[in-house]
């Protein structure tokens, strides 16, 4: 039903903008109809990078001025043509997009908003400054708009062109972000680790958004150009970016229609304000406080919530693939497949992994065990990628990974879960999941852009044994409810369903069973061993020593960062070092009961 919706409703615009020359517009309305359009462009970008891949940006009249100047310059001082022109625009855009994103994705918070308005102050003094190229405040004179069949665009002409520039560009962002990579984006805005656990490239995924942004923005810029065919630098100010951004958030970010409806409210609303120029400035400030405080998710957010409570949620009908976890591959044993030597990693004094070896057999199940603060979570965040370690190595199937970014870790097999869940919390179970996938589902770039059937194909594929997945791990009936709001202990074997899509061969577990009760800690057990069936080899950090005791094959335990022993679990049992690191020297019978129990 929502493509249906979706192709009623661009067929409506479609409609309306066919429709434009029989209502008794003056070109004054024309003009309000082009900067809508306008306005949509830009925010349209912009909203993949502030709604979905959660960066903030306050400098993008810089990348508008990108375009605009980029088509000014190239049509009136090297003598191209309109439409390569805004080619050109769109390239430069993306080239710029680069550059902002480069010192951009390594920050975030205030420092990304600092990054972000130092790009638009420095663009903005450029055109300002440097007059032999950007003419300064007196202009780019002549600049060409494009024209068919040798007729130049009328008013009209140019809302019907920035009227199919938008639909073009919806519909493109519509097949992108309905995807892969939609899911991605929104991954590192909701969890970071998580995101690089299931093989996302977080640098790479902003830095995306930031081209789109840029690209969009750049277009928008380079048509108000040419549709003016005067530019100059007063059009660069720190009040557009702001505009960009109040349509963005006041729309509804991080939904597709949100520019669509901040785009006509705030153009509307600028236009009836223009008269009273200082109220401008102030509404803009009041509308985002407004929309921060009683929207946080926009126009669109709100009016999604109506359309919510009157209709009662139809999930989509999707059947489940053959399962992942049978098709795993097999690794039972076929000798050490992970070995690690000297691993060193201190925090100042504190050392919490202190050259530390030991290897791990393929298709058993290892416990990791010792007390609070003995450094087995930073083990384990050593192995993942999350942690750089100091010094040492670690081999997964002979091949050094110490050191390596955990994206591309997880990309040669290794899936993890965290002590404190770590899931897509907004996202459904499905989707969580489907992330887990990311490395598998098999399309790119610019056929998931295109909406290509081989891009369809592959998606709909992906959520089949996402959800196959699901329902081996008893989770098929919660497909569609938001990961949050499923219990505790299905939030747990979901982290581990996600971890599972990602198809690997070492899975490491950090203390799944925390606060699971006495029968889904039983359960876990079960799960894990039907994943140690499956042919994937497990380390699991757990404090329930009957859990470890009752699946694992091989036990290691440390304490203040060192190995103080390992061997099989009946061995361990008994180890006196164990017993005393657990309870203390003092009382090691009583510390004998605690390890057993
Ligand atoms: P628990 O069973 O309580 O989860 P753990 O065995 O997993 O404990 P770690 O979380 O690895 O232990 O912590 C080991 C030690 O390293 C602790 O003293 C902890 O405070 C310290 N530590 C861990 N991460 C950092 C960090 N980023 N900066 C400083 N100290 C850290």
């Amino acid at each position: 039903m929502p493509g249906l919706h979706h192709a009623l409703g661009v067929t409506g615009v479609v409609a309306a903008l066919a429709l434009v020359p029989l209502l008794p517009l003056n070109d004054f309305h024309l003009q309000i109809l082009f900067t809508i359009g306008v306005n949509y462009l830009a925010a349209a970008g912009l909203n993949v990078l502030v709604g979905y891949a959660g960066q903030k940006s306050l400098g993008h009249a810089g990348l508008f001025a990108v375009g605009a100047y980029t088509a000014a310059i190239a049509n009136v001082d090297w003598g191209i043509n309109p439409w390569l022109s805004l080619v050109l625009a769109c390239g430069f855009g993306a080239v710029f997009g680069l550059v902002i994103a480069m010192p951009s994705v390594r920050v975030s918070g205030p420092s990304l908003a600092m990054v972000t308005i130092g790009f638009g102050i420095v663009v903005e003094k450029i055109v300002t400054e440097w007059t032999d190229i950007f003419k300064g405040q007196a202009g780019l004179y002549g600049i060409s708009a494009p024209s068919i069949f040798g007729r130049s665009f009328t008013n009209l002409h140019w809302v019907w062109f920035v009227g199919l520039l938008c639909i073009v560009t919806h519909l493109l962002l519509r097949s992108l972000l309905r995807g892969r990579y939609g899911r991605a984006f929104l991954a590192v805005q909701l969890a970071e680790p998580a995101a690089q656990s299931v093989g996302i490239s977080v640098v790479r995924a902003k830095t995306l958004a930031f081209v789109i942004s840029a690209v969009t923005c750049a277009l928008a810029g380079a048509v108000v150009a040419q549709q003016n065919q005067y530019f100059n630098s007063d059009f660069i100010t720190f009040n557009l970016s702001i505009l960009f951004l109040v349509v963005v958030i006041f729309g509804g970010s991080g939904s597709l229609y949100g520019p669509l409806f901040g785009a006509v409210i705030l153009t509307l609303l600028d236009a009836w304000l223009a008269r009273w120029p200082a109220l401008q400035h102030f509404t803009y400030g009041a509308l985002l406080l407004f929309s921060l405080y009683l929207m946080p998710n926009g126009i669109a957010g709100a009016l999604a919530n109506l359309v919510k409570r009157s209709r009662s949620a139809q999930p989509p009908a999707l059947s489940p693939e053959r399962s992942l976890l049978l098709e795993q591959k097999r690794d039972r044993g076929t000798g050490p497949l992970l070995v690690v030597k000297d691993l060193y990693k201190a925090y100042g004094g504190i050392v919490p992994v202190r050259n530390v070896g030991f290897s791990i057999s393929a298709g058993k199940v290892h416990a990791l065990i010792g007390p609070n603060g003995a450094g087995k979570t930073t083990l384990l965040n050593l192995l993942s990628g999350h942690v750089a370690p100091n010094g040492g190595s670690i081999r997964f199937r002979d091949q050094e990974i110490a050191g390596e970014p955990p994206h591309r870790i997880a990309a040669l097999g290794i899936a993890r879960t965290f002590q404190n869940l770590k899931l897509f919390g907004d996202l459904s179970a499905l989707d969580n999941v489907l992330l887990g996938a990311h490395l598998h589902v098999e399309t790119s770039f610019l056929p998931s852009l295109l909406g290509l059937t081989a891009s369809r194909r592959a998606e709909r594929a992906a959520r089949g044994q996402a959800l196959a997945l699901l329902t081996e791990l008893g989770l098929g009936e919660r497909a569609f409810e938001q990961a949050k709001s499923l219990p505790y202990g299905l939030q747990r074997r979901l982290e581990i369903a996600r971890a599972l899509a990602s198809r690997p061969r070492l899975l490491l577990l950090d203390e799944p069973a925390a606060g699971l009760n006495p029968q889904e800690t039983h359960e876990l057990g079960e799960v894990i061993q039907r994943i140690q069936a499956a042919g994937i080899t497990v380390l699991l950090i757990e404090h329930h020593m009957d859990l470890v005791m009752g699946i694992s094959d091989h036990v290691l335990v440390l304490d203040y960062g060192e190995k103080i022993a390992e061997g099989a679990p009946d061995t361990i049992r008994q180890d006196p070092r164990v017993i005393a690191a657990y309870l203390g020297a003092e009382d090691e019978t009583e510390a004998q009961i605690e390890v057993v129990a």
